[in-house]
């Protein structure tokens, strides 16, 4: 397993070599996608790592899909223009019916179909899901869709888009997540006919957006799985995506404290390195040290997913302090730098925006608080 996932670092970072900081620094000033760094990564079959070889995907786990993810950012990188085609996906293979997996699995592994917009997030809703307002009703042999979501990250850059709405009102259920379904749709035919994407301008290069559903005919075949089951296959996928997010923060933190220690050694101030001062040298290594410890608990979470075993626990564990081993290096890596930190140039002011994220979404650091304090410790239900 070692060898094996040493074999895909080794192999990405070859890949990444081709997409170097300066990619990166322009696509960011120009808020480009990454088209080119996305086709190679799709065309060396990395982006397919889970999907099972039936399909047309390499039948990886989450430890190599994670590694993968890992050392994009480790590599400068940043894997948010694709990576969720790698958990959404697993909506569709779980709880998709055989039809629908022949149709779409193998053409998301060849790249030819993009699953990369997953519409969760509504303005009104915030975290309580239970409160969306978007909502598909029955016509016919199909559904009308409307509504909004926001933050929809990718939608511009996406043929697919894995949609959570309501079939049933709130009021009309018993437990408040009942009464949502799940709808694969494809927004090529969507677009102009009911759907609008608008793009949100934010501090990271993101390419998120809002969307919008104005009386849009869905065909029935769209439903993954069963109605009013929604809430529970997205979260069955969520596991995978906390722990491969975690994988991303471990990567970022990798490259702060690598780019810091280097110049704390080559950087000299009153005739010696910066990094022979115990005031810049301790922050480098309380960082590794986080950074090392997160790092073991998103390899347990991984190998627990992997195994088949309910890592709940584990995977917002991973998330919580790989979340925060980035911040605490990025953070690091600026003070390490002083005044050159802000140049462009050095890709760390970035970097710095990149990483913050991963304390708010996809889930916010409270949210996992709260999971911990009342599954793992037996508290009282916060919210
Ligand atoms: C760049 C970006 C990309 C995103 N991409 C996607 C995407 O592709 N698809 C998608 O569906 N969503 C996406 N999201 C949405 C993201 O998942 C949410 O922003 C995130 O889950 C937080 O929800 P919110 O912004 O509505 O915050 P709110 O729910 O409004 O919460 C605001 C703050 O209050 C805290 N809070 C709320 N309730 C409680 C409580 N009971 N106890 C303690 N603290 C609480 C939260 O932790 C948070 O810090 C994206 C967001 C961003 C910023």
């Amino acid at each position: 397993m070692t060898e094996s996932l040493e074999n895909i670092r080794s192999s990405v970072r070859a890949l990444c070599a081709g997409f170097p900081g300066e990619y990166w620094r322009r696509l960011d000033a120009e808020r480009g996608y990454p088209t080119e760094f996305v086709k190679a990564l799709t065309d060396a079959g990395f982006l397919a790592a889970l999907i099972p070889e039936a399909f047309g995907g390499s039948g990886l786990g989450i430890a190599e899909a994670g590694a993968i993810l890992e050392e994009i950012h480790c590599q400068g990188g940043n894997a948010a223009a694709c990576h969720a085609q790698m958990y959404t996906m697993g909506t569709v293979l779980r709880h998709g019916s055989e039809a629908q997996k022949q149709k779409y699995l193998p053409r998301i592994a060849t790249g030819e179909l993009r699953l990369q917009a997953f519409g969760v997030t509504e303005p009104t809703s915030g975290t309580d899901t239970s409160r969306i307002r978007t909502t598909a009703e029955k016509d016919g042999g199909g559904y009308i869709v409307n509504g909004q979501k926001v933050w929809t990250s990718r939608a511009e850059h996406s043929d697919l888009m894995l949609l959570l709405a309501r079939t049933q009102p709130r009021e009309a259920v018993e437990k408040r997540h009942q009464g949502m379904s799940v709808f694969l749709l494809d927004m090529r035919e969507a677009i102009g006919n009911g759907l609008t994407i608008r793009p949100i301008r934010t501090m990271i290069n993101h390419h998120t957006t809002e969307v919008f559903f104005d009386n849009l005919r869905i065909p029935g075949e769209c439903l993954i799985g069963e109605e009013g089951k929604g809430f529970r296959y997205i979260l069955d996928g969520m596991n995978a995506e906390r722990i491969l997010i975690a994988s991303e923060c471990i990567g970022d933190a990798r490259w702060f404290i690598e780019k810091a220690a280097n110049y704390a050694r080559e950087r000299s101030v009153f005739g010696r390195p910066i990094g022979q001062n115990q005031g810049v040298q301790f922050p480098i290594a309380r960082a590794h040290a986080s950074m090392e410890a997160a790092a073991l608990m998103v390899t347990k979470a991984a190998g627990m997913f992997d195994g088949g075993e309910p890592c709940g626990a584990e995977a917002n564990m991973s998330k919580l302090l790989a979340s925060e081993a980035s911040w605490q290096a990025a953070n690091m890596c600026m003070q390490t730098f002083g005044g050159f930190a802000f140049a462009e140039e050095y890709d760390i002011e970035r970097k710095f925006r990149e990483t913050r994220l991963y304390q708010i979404a996809p889930v916010s650091t409270n949210m996992i608080l709260a999971y911990i304090a009342e599954h793992v410790l037996g508290l009282p239900k916060s919210y």
